[in-house]
Parts: C-alpha cells; sequence; structure tokens
C-alpha cells in the first residue's frame, strides 16, 4: 500500500501471548499476561550464613567474619540472594522475619516494581538457615595464637597489684570494644618476676594499648620482634613491646648508688627534675640515670608536721607515730614556715625540700 507524506498513520499490534488489543509492555505483552507469564524476582528456598560458636561473628556471602546486627544480616542476605527479572524498574523490597527456631527464620518478601509501563507487585518467600562455625580470630584464639607480647615493667620500684589492674582495665576495655578488629584478643597473661606479661593476638592492639599507657602513666616503651617463620615469601614476625612504667611521681623520694636521697620536684617529658634532700641541689635526670634509682617513699606516705622548735640547723617536731620529740636536720631550703614535709626512711626521720607542685599539701 502506498502511504504519502503527511497521512497520519495508527499502528495496531495485539498482544503477543493472548492477542488482545491494548497498552503492551516492550516485551509486546498486555499487562496480565505480563503478571501471569514474567516471573518478577526469584530467590532460592534458604539462604545459609554462619554463625561464630565462640563470638558473635556472623559470616556471609562476600563479607567474610563480622559484628553485624540482624537487620543488616536479612538486608544483606536478601541483597545477594534475591534476582529480579532483568526488566524491573524502581523496585521498592519489603520483608518480614518471623523466627522458627534456633537456626531458623523464615523471610517473607514483597517487591513492588515497575515493568515498562505496569506496576506490579510480587510476593516470595525464603528460610534464613544458620550454620554454627568458628571464625578465624576465635580458630586462632583456642590455638594460642599469639603475635605480640607486652611486658609490663617499671623503674624504682616494683608495682603494686592494685596499679596492675588499674593497667589492666584499659586493655580488657579494648578488647571488648564491640566493634574491635577479631584479632584482638588476650591469649595469656600473668605475673612475672618484676612484672606482668600479657601475650595478645594482635601487633596493632600491643602498640595501641602501649601509646594508651604511656598517655596515661608516662614512661617509656621499646619494641622488638622475631622472625617465627616465612609466609607468601615474606617474614611472619613476633613483636615484644616493653613497656616501662615510671614507678615514680613527683613528691616521690629516691636514693641513688651512693645511698644519696633525692625527691622529684617535677617529671619531664625524658626523666624528671630532682632536688638533693641533704643540700641545695637541682639537676634534671633522664630515664637512664633514673632506672638505676630506688623510690624509697611515695609521695603518699610523705607526712607535714609541725615544727615544736627550731635552731641554726635543726628542727624539733611530734613524732606522728609514737608521740614523742624527735629532733633532725632543717631542710635546706627552710623557710621558718610553720611545718615541714617529713617522711621515715628505715627508721629515721628525714626532712624534705619542698618540691614545686606542692602536691603533699593537704
Ligand atoms: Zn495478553
Ligand atoms: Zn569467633
Amino acid at each position: 500500500m502506498d502511504e504519502g507524506a503527511g497521512r497520519s498513520v495508527e499502528l495496531t499490534i495485539p498482544c503477543a501471548s493472548c492477542g488482545s488489543i491494548e497498552l503492551l509492555a516492550h516485551t509486546m505483552m498486555c499487562a496480565s499476561c505480563v503478571k501471569e507469564r514474567i516471573v518478577l524476582a526469584r530467590v532460592p528456598d534458604t539462604m545459609q550464613y554462619m554463625q561464630c560458636r565462640g563470638c558473635s561473628h556472623i559470616e556471609t556471602p562476600r563479607q567474610g567474619w563480622q559484628v553485624m546486627e540482624e537487620e543488616a544480616l536479612w538486608s544483606h542476605l536478601i541483597e545477594t540472594h534475591l534476582e529480579l527479572d532483568a526488566d524491573v524498574t524502581n523496585p521498592v523490597i519489603g520483608w518480614k522475619v518471623t523466627p522458627l527456631d534456633n537456626r531458623n527464620h523464615r523471610i517473607d518478601i514483597t517487591i513492588s516494581a515497575h515493568f515498562g509501563p505496569f506496576a506490579l507487585e510480587t510476593d516470595v518467600r525464603t528460610l534464613a538457615r544458620s550454620s554454627m562455625g568458628s571464625c578465624e580470630a576465635c580458630s586462632r584464639k583456642s590455638g594460642n595464637y599469639f603475635e605480640a607480647t607486652v611486658q609490663i615493667r617499671s623503674t624504682g620500684r616494683e608495682l603494686e597489684v592494685e596499679e596492675i589492674d588499674d593497667m589492666m582495665v584499659h586493655l580488657r576495655e579494648m578488647v571488648l570494644k564491640k566493634d574491635r578488629d577479631p584479632m584482638w584478643f588476650i591469649t595469656k597473661e600473668g605475673e612475672v618476676k618484676g612484672g606482668y606479661d600479657i601475650v595478645v593476638g594482635s601487633k596493632t592492639l600491643a602498640r595501641q594499648y602501649v601509646m594508651k599507657l604511656i598517655a596515661e602513666y608516662g614512661g617509656t616503651s621499646r619494641e622488638s620482634h622475631t622472625i617465627v617463620g616465612r609466609r607468601e615469601g615474606e617474614d611472619v614476625t613476633r613483636a615484644t613491646i616493653v613497656y616501662r612504667h615510671p614507678g615514680m611521681s613527683a613528691g616521690d623520694v629516691l636514693e641513688d648508688g651512693n645511698q644519696r636521697l633525692w625527691r622529684i620536684n617535677r617529671m619531664t617529658q625524658k626523666g624528671a627534675e630532682m632536688l638533693a634532700v641533704d643540700r641545695h641541689q637541682r639537676r634534671g635526670m633522664v630515664w637512664n640515670e633514673l632506672e638505676r634509682l630506688v623510690v624509697v617513699a611515695q609521695q603518699r606516705t610523705i607526712k607535714r608536721v609541725d615544727v615544736l622548735r627550731r635552731d641554726e640547723g635543726a628542727i624539733d617536731f611530734l613524732d606522728p607515730h609514737r608521740w614523742e620529740v624527735v629532733t633532725i636536720a632543717k631542710p635546706w631550703d627552710d623557710d621558718g614556715g610553720e611545718n615541714v614535709a617529713v617522711v621515715l626512711i628505715d627508721v629515721e626521720w628525714v626532712a624534705l625540700p619542698e618540691v614545686n607542685v606542692h602536691a603533699d599539701l593537704r
């Protein structure tokens, strides 16, 4: 037939499936045939995931082991299992979860979407099923795996049990944090001669913990490595980090190798500023030097006593333990004030120079 220019022609095509003449999708099918013959969404009967026996971590397809809230788990499982027809557009997916038992949850999924010009809705049903496993971190943990050892040591004196407990609180908080690296666990810990050793699953954990200790208590650290093998052409190493707690703070009294007493005026970045107890002398000591001194009295054991009488070189005061008058040499910085700081070293009272911080004022 000859169709001249300018003449309008109405094209009418029947549905490829039922032959009815109405609005068709690009597949040449009418709305009711699309509903009948096109599968908008498919989902397998079950969607598997694994739960770690040792911790709450969950393993899902493509994501490995991790902490996962239930809502995120369902959403991820649906996202990785639900298949929509390639011609579906603007899908809106909703679901309802019904727990069946410990391992199974029924999930009813509703999909609203467009297929060509038609708005359609469909439901599919599936089961989310968990099985028990052991994540990498938990298998390593139960195999006594470790990457690093933190050795807590101290300068000047032994640490008290309460001080160690206090330091361990920080580490326990770190390994209990919800979104931590799963390798952040304590393999072993215990008292050793001169300190406390902690064996952990991760070098990063060890380093961050020691950084925290330094920020909180001061002190220094030193890290060393041991090669324990090779994996994929790389050395596998274990780290040992020695954390040296200062064991001392401003106001403490220390004895050096020549039996001379020093009082800490203040702690510094490199060590401490020290005041000699027996004469007018002030000098800085670095950690290396401080490590050779012994703390003979901590600030909290220092007493402040009233001066009953003073002369050129001595003061009298009442021994706070035995209620007897004691005479001792004046501190070199005596300013004639009402009271003086004293400390009992072995069995003798010693008057102390005042420290910068006046931390001993009670
Ligand atoms: Zn049709
Ligand atoms: Zn685990």
